[in-house]
């Protein structure tokens, strides 16, 4: 679906979510408006922690609802993860993502990738690698410039599974972010068992460094942690100089957060990358 009027990009630039209201109304609410094409995709820039340069983007989903401005994903994914409307949404998501890289590649003049969430619903379902092959048909993107999103606890949940589908997209050179890192409840058995390929590291533990003795401990270990196991790291809502001038100085590759770009519209991304090629 193509957005955005200029006026609706003022409202999505300040990111106001509404307030939930009812919940089974908006459940009902939910449905209709997945047959109104009520959803869209922000994307958040994803930056090299040196250059600062835009490497890719994160696919955020977003909910306008008329009148109403937009309801934040923490509000209605719960809800679609649990109804099952999630596989619809997130396969939509997937392929309207890898469609918008390919639009922001042509402005850039140079490889993007797209890193998309991915449910536990979803990664469960059946299909999910026929969507995803369908999305890189469809764009043209390849394999390297996607990036799977998933939470720890959907690899052990059920192993054999997730073995199956990561060699089937290890395959396709798609490649799996482990997000929310070290938030979940899971051992560190599963970096051995799969082929992951980023760490994303939490909000939580970022927030407050460098004046946290803790977090700068635990940003220390993860970062050495996937330097010796060759992975990724990005590090998520990043809001200062300090905490970034900190993840720089301790390795950490990539930098995710409000500091180096909120999540926009796909008008506002081209204004960027337009801009960029222009310096
Ligand atoms: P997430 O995957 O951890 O995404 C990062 C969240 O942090 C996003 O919230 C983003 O807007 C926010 N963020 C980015 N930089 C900063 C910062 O500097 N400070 C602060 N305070 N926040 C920052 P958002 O967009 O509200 O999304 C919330 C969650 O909803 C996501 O968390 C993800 O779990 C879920 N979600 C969003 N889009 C999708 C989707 O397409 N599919 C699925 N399954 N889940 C999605
Ligand atoms: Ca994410
Ligand atoms: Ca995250
Ligand atoms: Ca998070």
């Amino acid at each position: 679906a193509k957005e955005t009027g200029k006026a609706r990009c003022v409202v999505y630039n300040h990111e106001k979510f509404t307030q939930p209201e009812h919940d089974v109304s908006m459940e009902a609410a939910m449905f209709q408006a997945v047959r109104d094409g009520e959803f869209l995709l922000h994307y958040q820039p994803i930056v090299d922690a040196r250059s600062r340069q835009i490497m890719g983007f994160e696919a955020l989903m977003r909910w306008s609802r008329p009148g109403q401005g937009l309801v934040s994903p923490a509000q209605f994914i719960p809800m679609a993860e649990s109804n099952g409307l999630i596989n619809l949404l997130g396969a939509w998501a997937l392929k309207a993502a890898c469609v918008q890289i390919r639009r922001f590649e042509e402005v850039a003049r140079r490889p993007l990738y797209v890193s998309v969430n991915v449910s536990p619903r979803q990664f469960r379902n059946d299909q999910f690698l026929d969507i995803m092959d369908e999305a890189m048909q469809l764009s043209g993107l390849s394999g390297e410039q996607l990036l799977l999103e998933i939470t720890e606890g959907i690899l052990m949940s059920d192993p054999e599974h997730a073995e199956a589908l990561l060699t089937a997209m290890t395959s396709r050179n798609v490649r799996i972010a482990i997000d929310d890192f070290g938030t979940g409840y899971s051992s560190l058995a599963y970096l051995k068992r799969f082929p992951i390929a980023t760490l994303k590291i939490d909000r939580a533990f970022i927030k407050d460094l460098p004046s946290s003795v803790k977090d700068v401990a635990i940003c220390n270990v993860v970062l050495s942690l996937a330097s010796h196991l060759n992975l990724n790291t990005v590090a998520e809502g990043v809001e200062n100089q300090e905490q970034l001038d900190f993840l720089a100085a301790h390795g950490c590759g990539l930098i995710q957060g409000y500091h180096t770009g909120r999540p926009l519209v796909p008008d506002e991304i081209i204004a960027l990358l337009k801009a960029e090629q222009a310096s």
